[in-house]
């Protein structure tokens, strides 16, 4: 133990020296370490375990240190380590297939990136040019990626300084009955009038001006918001009608978090791209890729498709992939998103929000839940304004970390994102520690 922390410290030091940090102010962070992990577990620079209720950035869907993805990813680690795109390759061909069989309808070509936003980029890349088109359609309340087209696409403050106007990216109001843009009180009136608007923005934009319309399936970050019953099927009608590419993003929502492969199986709806990176592999080694029409892949039979990744299928990622789609469907490791959350999260959260008035909504499914803080029940007023933190807020994360629990915190929202693999002991375990973190949001209302 003394030589971790020793360890740690000397992480801590270089890192505050050398490492540059996504999305922050390098000198107002102070990065938590993380030494080792295994299953739903991380310990910390001070040899502290915690439960992992985030899943790093919701991606350990297998777990953490599952040892047949360590023992594939050594093992091909002393078969090949590297090799370039254009050839064929046993654990990429694999790893294809294995994707291709799980996506649903004709989606049976894919395209290895190295992560999710490539993933996106490439998706509209390959849009624009089957269509012709530039514009891109995609919904306020969602995330897609850091690189520049995937960061434009992306309906959060985070896209605010690095939108120069000049993506072709129009943002819309998806469905979000809580905060209903559409004042609807209902899941049909909110479905209905979000249609009517996505409807109304292609023809005010020109629906032969839209290329692709991209969306999370169940947007992740911006606050797990599940779809109404009829708004996917309703998207990819409205896409025939106006001969626009559905692009489904299912980076966060795909391989196993909503309990199913994919989330487009929850409403049985086709997309015509569909982008994954996360769960694919868990993020052993990184990986993205988009899965691709007959129709689209066709686009590109004679002509070549002017893009590519010197790591495109790279075989560590891939035979990363292979063991981990592989174990996860040998373990049934997506049954088990599934039944504990509809035994286990959503009821133990529904439990809390019942005796904790800074709870607003409790909203998700499988291994994929929001608990959505308030000031005020009645007014829905956030418990930090959008895109901000507040002291609540901090102080239920800090709740959380000092009860041994690792949180997915974003503005008002503690996400309960354990890996698929987590058990039912495990969730009440973070349960109890939520319930004395929510004790000190509540101490925050006001009166
Ligand atoms: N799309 C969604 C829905 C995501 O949640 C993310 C990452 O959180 C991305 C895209 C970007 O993926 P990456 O960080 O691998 O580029």
């Amino acid at each position: 133990v003394e030589d971790a922390r020793v360890e740690a410290a000397r992480a801590y030091d270089l890192d505050r020296r050398h490492v540059f940090h996504s999305w922050s102010a390098q000198a107002e962070i102070s990065p938590m370490g993380i030494t080792a992990s295994a299953g739903s577990y991380v310990w910390d620079g001070d040899g502290r375990r915690l439960l992992d209720f985030s899943s790093m950035l919701v991606n350990t869907n297998i777990g953490h240190q599952h040892p047949r993805v360590i023992a594939a990813i050594q093992r091909q680690a002393a078969k090949l380590c590297t090799v370039a795109p254009q050839y064929a390759n046993d654990v990429r061909s694999e790893a294809a297939r294995l994707i291709a069989e799980r996506t649903p309808g004709d989606l049976d070509k894919i395209f290895f990136t190295n992560g999710g936003a490539d993933a996106n980029e490439h998706a509209v890349r390959m849009a624009r040019l089957h269509t012709g088109r530039r514009k891109v359609l995609t919904r306020y309340r969602s995330y897609h990626g850091g690189t520049d087209t995937a960061i434009n696409l992306t309906g959060d403050p985070r896209r605010w300084p690095n939108d120069h106007g000049d993506s072709g990216v129009v943002h819309f109001f998806g469905p979000f009955l809580y905060r209903s843009r559409f004042h609807a009180e209902t899941e049909e009136q909110e479905c209905a009038r979000a249609l009517d608007h996505l409807d109304e923005v292609i023809r005010m934009e020109g629906p032969s001006t839209i290329a692709a319309i991209v969306l999370e399936t169940i947007p992740g970050t911006a606050g797990i918001m599940i779809p109404p019953p009829g708004y996917l099927r309703g998207v990819r009608e409205l896409c025939d009608r106006y001969g626009i590419v559905y692009i489904a993003d299912e980076v966060m929502a795909g391989f196993g978090r909503s309990g199913t492969w994919f989330s487009v199986d929850l409403v049985g709806v086709t997309p015509d791209l569909l982008t994954f990176a996360k769960g694919v592999n868990s993020g052993y080694v990184p990986l993205g890729g988009v899965a691709i029409s007959a129709a689209i892949a066709a686009t590109f039979d004679h002509r070549p498709y002017p893009g590519g990744l010197t790591y495109s299928g790279h075989p560590l990622a891939t035979a990363a992939a292979v063991a981990t789609i592989t174990a996860m469907a040998d373990e049934d490791v997506v049954g088990n998103a599934s039944r504990i959350g509809a035994e286990v999260i959503g009821p133990g959260l529904a439990e809390l929000a019942d005796r904790h008035p800074s709870v607003g909504e409790v909203r998700g499914c499988g291994v994929f839940w929001a608990l959505e803080l308030v000031r005020d029940r009645t007014t829905r007023e956030p418990l930090a304004p959008y895109g901000a933190s507040s002291a609540a807020m901090n102080d239920v994360v800090a709740a959380c970390r000092s009860g041994g629990l690792l949180p997915f915190a974003n503005v008002n929202r503690i996400h309960v994102v354990p890996p698929c693999t987590v058990t039912a002991e495990e969730v009440r375990e973070g349960l109890t520690v939520l319930d004395a973190a929510l004790t000190v949001g509540d101490a925050h209302l006001p009166g």
